[in-house]
């Protein structure tokens, strides 16, 4: 009966270590999602402003207003997809050019595309 109880408890621990390796997994899958949305997004509103702006030059539209409420959603959008490649490069030990966006080594003082120098933490 020990060796039984052994082998379920090693069982059970095996269980719970895929267990929470693939809740590690789905939340980085969750992250790369919603990544990849919010890039869409930020493509679609690119491309809005380039139709508004095309508006104005080629029939001398005002659109001014609406040209600057999508800009402002760019910004907000941009803002959470930097929020959200934060928090993917923590759990894969990486980081990205502030300049570039190249994935570089976290810490790494120079980014080693385009060699701007990198905010490291202390
Ligand atoms: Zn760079």
């Amino acid at each position: 009966m020990e060796l039984w109880d052994d082998i379920s408890k090693k069982v059970g621990d095996a269980a719970n270590a895929v267990g929470r390796g693939a809740e590690k997994l789905t939340d980085m899958a969750k992250l790369k999602y919603t990544l990849t949305v919010r890039q869409g997004k930020l493509e679609k509103i690119f491309e809005s402003i380039g139709r508004l702006r095309y508006d104005e030059i080629v029939n001398s539209a005002d659109n001014t207003e609406v040209v600057s409420e999508l800009i402002s959603d760019a910004e907000s959008v941009k803002a959470e997809i930097a929020e959200l490649r934060e928090r993917l490069d923590e759990r894969t030990g990486s980081a990205h050019c502030a300049k570039c966006g190249a994935k570089i080594p976290r810490g790494a003082a120079f980014c080693p595309s385009c060699g701007e120098k990198q905010q490291t933490e202390e």
